[in-house]
């Protein structure tokens, strides 16, 4: 028999902190001096160069004898950061991936070191109770009477969604599938839940000015018929592409008198309910039966961050589940709350923490401040590109995403181009095929992006994009 020896500290309890105090200082030291060494939004080099680093410094990845902990952070968090597509970063603007905010990021150092889960109230007394008053404090900005359930994201709070549509009268009772609506522009996790749920092929109903045209789903509507609730609407505040938002109250309009529900996918406009300004842009959207927000978008917390607000309550009856060992019939008599039916996961970390403290600490005004910040950079980008003689803009922008191309790349340039910056590692622009033609695409996400910042993305791709026109091998050009 081997000697018993002292296990690791552990993180809760009245003493981790003092255990994680050291460990906090290692990680700390190596995200500041792994974002140093990286010097830029994205490690310079492509895929190859980034394995390798990573393998040289992860390797052996389950050693017989373990270093000290604060090696293995220092060496690990280092590589992982300097390998990382930074948010931070002004000149990373690619996706719906925001930078998140000290403050969230913080309280969700707490939520690892509690551990609370929050499947029964056993495992989560005040994690749960928090859950319970910050979901419907969040919900009743769409709909006095709302409540919302914590998702992942985006993707299960639309899963969910069109499972609540299939499983609530009266569409459950008349035996007939539900049938999904959805415009061309509709994020790709919806069809994929409907083929998940085994849901009828959607019907979808083409974009072509970017939004859905309800003039267009009036005549879907009325192609198909079916007994009330059988027909589910799905409408898009902020396209995943353009960041446009659907005529929302008019599509409203439509679902009332065609007695389809409504699903609203806010994921990405959802934020707008926190400004003063812009929150008109989302008129109908409490007339939804279901909406997709996602606050690792227009919300600055670390993923994850879903939440999927819910017009009627009673809705979520359909979630009703019974495991003994976590909800017994006599545990929830005797008053302990039942949280089975609040997700279809079972442990499930408390992502609401991050959440509250950040709607504490900023106020609701402070986290609309920030989404009129990010909007107004990118009337400000759009604006640049605009008055640029090499640059052709897509739209004005509806909310913080900018398309934009070099008026002489073709399709093939463009993507090149894109590639080119991301293998030196000088910025991260996204791309998306809109209206027959290829676009670059600026998710402007960081509320510290500065007007400069602005001046200096388009700069990078016009460099690029002139030095591309006449080909250069991929990833020729030295950092
Ligand atoms: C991002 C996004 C989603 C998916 O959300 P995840 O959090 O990535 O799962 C769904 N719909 C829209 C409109 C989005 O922008």
């Amino acid at each position: 028999m081997s000697t018993p020896r002292t296990p690791p500290p552990l993180a809760g309890g009245a003493q981790g902190p003092d255990a994680l105090r050291p460990l906090l200082a290692a990680t700390l030291d190596a995200l500041r001096d792994g974002a140093a060494a990286r010097g830029g939004p994205l490690p310079a080099g492509g895929p190859d160069a980034v394995t390798a680093r990573v393998r040289a410094a992860a390797e052996p990845l389950l050693p017989e004898h373990g270093t000290s902990p604060e090696a293995a952070l220092r060496t690990l968090v280092h590589t992982l950061a300097a390998g990382a597509a930074d948010p931070a970063d002004p000149l990373c603007a690619a996706h719906l991936h925001c930078p998140p905010l000290a403050v969230a990021a913080a309280a969700d150092l707490a939520a690892s070191a509690l551990n609370p889960s929050m499947d029964s109230w056993d495992q989560a007394p005040a994690a749960s109770a928090l859950e319970a008053l910050v979901t419907r404090a969040i919900a009743t900005r769409i709909h006095p009477g709302a409540d919302a359930l914590v998702t992942t994201g985006g993707t299960e709070s639309n899963q969910l969604a069109l499972l609540l549509a299939r499983e609530t009268p009266p569409a459950q009772s008349t035996g007939t599938p539900v049938r999904l609506v959805v415009g061309a522009n509709a994020h790709h996790s919806l069809p994929r839940a409907a083929w998940l749920l085994g849901l009828p092929r959607p019907v979808t109903v083409p974009t072509p000015t970017g939004t859905l045209d309800p003039a267009a789903l009036a005549q879907a509507l009325t192609a198909l018929s079916g007994p009330p609730g059988t027909l589910l609407v799905a409408a898009t505040a902020g396209t995943t592409d353009a960041g446009l938002i659907d005529p929302l109250d008019d599509i409203a309009d439509l679902c009332a008198t065609h007695g389809a529900r409504l699903h609203i996918d806010a994921a990405y406009g959802g934020g707008l309910l926190f400004s003063d300004t812009r929150k008109e842009l989302l008129r109908g959207i409490d007339r939804a039966d279901t909406v997709t927000l996602d606050l690792h978008k227009l919300g600055w917390q670390p993923a994850a961050a879903g939440l999927l607000a819910v017009r009627d309550p009673h809705d979520l009856a359909a979630l009703t589940h019974r495991a003994d060992y976590l909800n017994a019939d006599d545990d929830t008599d005797a008053g302990l709350p039942d949280l089975l039916g609040r997700s279809l996961r079972t442990t499930r970390r408390p992502d609401i923490l991050k959440i509250a403290v950040t709607l504490k600490a900023l106020g609701r005004r402070g986290i609309g401040d920030l989404v009129d910040q990010v909007c107004d950079r990118a009337q400000q980008f759009a604006a640049l590109v605009e008055a640029h003689p090499r640059f052709e803009l897509y739209d004005t922008p509806a909310i913080s995403t900018v398309l934009f191309r070099p008026v002489d790349a073709d399709d093939t340039d463009l993507a090149h181009t894109r590639r080119k910056l991301l293998t030196e590692g000088t910025a991260v622009l996204g791309r998306a095929d809109l209206g027959g033609r290829r676009w670059l695409k600026a998710t402007l996400l960081n509320p510290h992006t500065r007007p400069d910042d602005l001046t200096t993305l388009l700069d990078l791709v016009d460099g690029q994009s002139r030095t591309t026109t006449p080909r250069l091998a991929e990833g020729s050009t030295p950092r």
